[in-house]
């Protein structure tokens, strides 16, 4: 590991080199368009000395983002050079708002001390190289990652009708490949939202790839399909980790070979001479997991709130970690809850364990509260990036990791699984944390990077360094006494090193042993040989100090990397248990309880609540009335009907979290719950137009349901609000009535469907399995009571003007209102909607019998009976003809 001092110093001589008048490029122009065209996508951070600068249209791109001031130095070929620059010591500030505002950056360092530049002659350039580049998904710098998210970066490769998702955590290692059916890339990549994506270009010419790509991340690298081949994947696998045979990382399919093949080689493209760790690639089996589409996550809200953050998503509602890893943790079950026993039941043993034991539960929340991150420190010293605060980190974690250990002695198997992870990492903990100075320093050439009494050379070289500027402090006083000269100052700059300075009018009581360095407007500086004797003392003291705590690093970072698996055992064990204890201690303080799981298509939730709408009414002191849902095989599709604003989009989604929950392992809010294992979940609750997709609320409503009808099986559940909302009221009608009968008849699967279409309700003498139920509200002097409670039966009334009432609309609207509703309800006292409500089914009784047939009707007359001619707007008119010609025709 080498200890990285930056050569920080840059010649005068090349300050002036950057640019100067004239036609020709200087050399160190042509070396900066050099690196330039090698990076022609990135910003090109150009080390000199103590800053990065940046030149011509990287500047001018670049200065408004990073906010730092464009100026304009010299002539290249005529032209003055735009320029900016940020300082090196504050470089991640700078890098994050770049990352951030859409740039790529290729960061150059100085390869050389400039010193050796000039030794190879005057006017010799530093070699300067690029390093790095910094792209969204391949950030390291704590400064620049979310604590609580993986960031991920993922490639996607096709192969026919397979699929493959290849992702890799560079900040901590984690690579993993997953491979699908190309139907499935949707949820797989909304599973994992990667902060940057790369796909075949070639691949981006197919709009609907392309749509899919986007909807799951905005920062798509395009990559030539060449480096998806799956050959040159293997071949990149094999060299990577050292294998002469691809069998130990299981049977990659081709396409997995491809994208694992074409995400290595981006990594090693742009870590370039920095390296990188990788742990070998873990196979994701998306059989094991509860499938949730792109949509369905969005309306459930899991990880990010109706703004598009995390507030007011359920894993915001949930989170008690205490950890940045156990918070990791925590998203990605909630993101990928499983759908199998073996995967839930030990984590939800871990959490009903520690609901039991509190004082176990508690002890273990103190000791991982304000644990510094493992996972990414490791991962940084393992490219070379890492320091010594980063040693420190994983010094405390290991310590805490055999306190967690002991805390756990002989607990039940559930968690004495997790002991051989976490001990046997005491001594490295020790040494570490003995070692090292609390705070360590960020960087070994900061200094203080060692306890005292630590290491006795060093010591000794720190002493004596530290008396060398003592002395410079006498030194002062005796020359001021010396020479009579009272504002004498002895200092330091990075051209001269120490220089003793006296006002310019001074300089004639200067001693002759004196040795002018530089005069300035109102000063001269000079040094002495004594001065010269102490410099050299003390930059040697400094230097070897430096010295022996690069070397004492350096042995402590060969000590924790050869630990490098046991540390990330450690760390993933820490996580389990932050995650077990954190859901433990909201199951305690909600009263949540554990769902069980079995096999059988069942979901019987009593006295269930919404987890995020419970918190915020709870917030305002307002209580939140918990509900049953019980979908037996005999009634396992609702159709809930009751007026806006009742409760039933939370009922709805309340019941999808609670499998999102409990299949994550955690509790759930309800009084009891018994749920057969689910292995889709579809919600569609609550529309939103996709106007930026060019497509219409009703459009993307329509498309999701289709997606849902294509996908789901016996063992979903399907969630779905008001479908048929968006269109004419008979087509919406249709398509609702239509759409239920198929998640009854064929799809089978467990389901609620809130409705405000009344005539559905008629469905029920048609179809067995279907279960009416209703949000109860109470009038109340004119007005609405809503009691958010569910019941049996159908609501009585849609309430809608009454809500309309409550939100404030005008008096004269509400009373047309109010008298139009009279004149269409009159219209249906005269049976329109009644027969229409019979015979729709027959309609699709005509088209496909089923078990019990009435004799047929002629479905021109029956819809020419279901019309009310006055009541139709024009394109109703018009879409009745199409109907009246199909059904004429059918
Ligand atoms: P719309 O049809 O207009 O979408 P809705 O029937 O779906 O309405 P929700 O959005 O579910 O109604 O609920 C409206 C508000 O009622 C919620 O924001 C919440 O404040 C309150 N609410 C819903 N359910 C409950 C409940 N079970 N207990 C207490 N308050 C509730």
């Amino acid at each position: 590991m080498p200890c990285r001092v930056p050569w920080r110093a840059v010649s005068t001589d090349e300050r002036e080199q950057v640019v100067r008048d004239g036609e020709a490029s200087t050399p160190m122009v042509a070396q900066w368009r050099r690196l330039k065209e090698a990076h022609p996508d990135a910003l090109l951070f150009f080390r000199m000395g103590d800053f990065y600068e940046l030149f011509f249209d990287d500047a001018v791109n670049a200065a408004p983002a990073l906010e730092v001031a464009l100026t304009r130095r010299g002539k290249d070929r005529g032209e003055e050079v735009p320029m900016c620059g940020v300082p090196v010591h504050a470089v991640e500030t700078y890098l994050h708002r770049a990352i951030r505002k859409g740039f790529k950056v290729a960061v150059c360092e100085q390869m050389e001390d400039p010193a050796e530049a000039r030794r190879r002659g005057g006017k010799a350039l530093v070699e300067r190289d690029v390093v790095r580049l910094v792209t969204p998904g391949t950030l390291t710098e704590d400064a620049l990652l979310d604590p609580l998210q993986h960031n991920w970066l993922a490639a996607v490769a096709i192969e026919r009708e397979r699929a493959a998702l290849a992702r890799v955590d560079l900040s901590t290692g984690r690579f993993e490949t997953e491979a699908l059916d190309r139907d499935g890339l949707a949820g797989a990549l909304a599973r994992l939202a990667p902060a940057e994506l790369l796909a075949p270009v070639e691949r981006l010419q197919e709009p609907q790839l392309t749509r899919q790509l986007r909807e799951v991340s905005d920062r798509i690298t395009p990559i030539a399909q060449v480096r998806f081949d799956p050959g040159v994947g293997a071949r990149i696998l094999k060299a990577r980790f050292g294998l002469a045979d691809l069998a130990p990382l299981g049977e990659l399919e081709r396409a997995e070979l491809g994208a694992a093949g074409a995400l290595v080689d981006y990594l090693e493209l742009t870590q370039k001479s920095g390296g990188f760790r990788l742990d070998r690639p873990v196979r994701i089996d998306d059989g094991a997991l509860l499938q949730i589409d792109p949509a369905t996550r969005r309306s459930l809200e899991l990880l990010r709130g109706p703004d598009g953050d995390r507030a007011g998503s359920l894993l915001a509602a949930i989170d008690r970690t205490t950890s940045a890893i156990g918070a990791r943790l925590l998203a990605r079950r909630i993101a990928e809850p499983a759908a199998r026993h073996e995967l839930i039941r030990p984590r939800a043993d871990r959490v009903a364990v520690l609901v039991e034991d509190d004082r176990l539960c508690h002890a273990l929340r103190a000791l991982l509260t304000g644990m510094p991150d493992p996972e990414r420190p490791l991962a940084r010293l393992a490219a070379g990036r890492g320091g010594p605060r980063d040693l420190r980190a994983l010094g405390d974690a290991a310590d805490r990791a055999g306190r967690a250990g002991a805390l756990l002695g002989n607990g039940p198997d559930c968690l004495a699984t997790l002991l051989p992870d976490l001990l046997g990492l005491e001594e490295l903990a020790d040494r570490l944390l003995t070692t090292l100075a609390e705070p360590a320093p960020l960087r070994v050439e900061d200094g203080g990077l060692l306890r005292p009494g630590v290491d006795a050379e060093y010591d000794r070289l720190v002493s004596m360094r530290d008396a060398g500027r003592s002395h410079l402090d006498g030194f002062e006083q005796r020359l001021r006494q010396e020479t009579g000269i009272g504002n004498l100052k002895v200092r330091h700059n990075g051209m001269l090193g120490w220089y003793v300075e006296v006002p310019a009018a001074q300089e004639g009581r200067v001693p002759a042993s004196f040795i002018r360095r530089q005069g300035l407007a109102g000063a001269v500086r000079f040094t002495t040989a004594e001065l010269q004797a102490l410099e050299r003392a003390l930059g040697e003291a400094a230097d070897g100090a430096q010295a022996r705590a690069c070397e004492i690093y350096q042995v402590l970072c060969q000590d924790v990397l050869a630990q490098a698996a046991r540390l990330r055992s450690a760390a993933a064990a820490l996580a389990e248990l932050d995650v077990a204890a954190g859901l433990a201690e909201l199951a305690r303080s909600g009263g949540w309880v554990r769902p069980e799981l079995v096999d059988e298509p069942v979901f019987a939730i009593e006295a269930g609540r919404h987890p995020v709408v419970e918190a915020a009414l709870r917030a305002n002191g307002e209580p939140f009335v918990a509900n049953d849902c019980d979908l037996a095989p005999d009634q396992r599709l609702w159709l809930l009907t009751g007026p806006n604003m009742a409760g039933k989009s939370t009922f709805l989604r309340q019941n999808a979290l609670i499998v999102v929950l409990a299949q994550a392992g955690a509790f759930v809010p309800a009084r009891s719950a018994r749920i057969g294992l689910v292995d889709r979940l579809f919600s569609r609750v609550g529309a939103a137009d996709d106007l930026a997709r060019g497509r219409s609320t009703f459009m993307v409503e329509m498309l999701e349901t289709s997606t849902i009808l294509a996908r789901a099986t016996e063992r979903s559940l399907v969630v779905l609000d008001e479908i048929g909302r968006g269109t004419s009221t008979w087509d919406g009608l249709s398509i609702a009535w239509a759409v239920v009968e198929h998640l009854h008849d064929k799809v089978r699967c467990r389901g609620l469907f809130a409705t405000h279409y009344h005539e559905l309700t008629h469905l029920a003498a048609s179809l067995p399995r279907l279960a009416l139920h209703r949000v109860k509200v109470q009038e109340w002097q004119g007005s609405i009571v809503f009691l958010h409670e569910i019941g049996k039966g159908v609501a009585e009334s849609s309430y809608g003007i009454h809500v309309a009432a409550l939100a404030g609309l005008p008096k004269p609207v509400l009373n047309r209102a109010r008298q139009v509703l009279a004149k269409l309800e009159r219209n249906e006292a005269k049976g329109t909607a009644a027969r229409l409500a019979r015979d729709l089914p027959l309609l699709a009784l005509l088209e496909e019998p089923a078990e019990a047939p009435e004799p047929p009707a002629d479905p021109v007359r029956v819809l020419l009976e279901s019309v009310d001619p006055d009541s139709l707007a024009p394109k109703e008119a018009l879409d009745l003809l199409y109907q009246l010609k199909q059904a004429a025709g059918s």
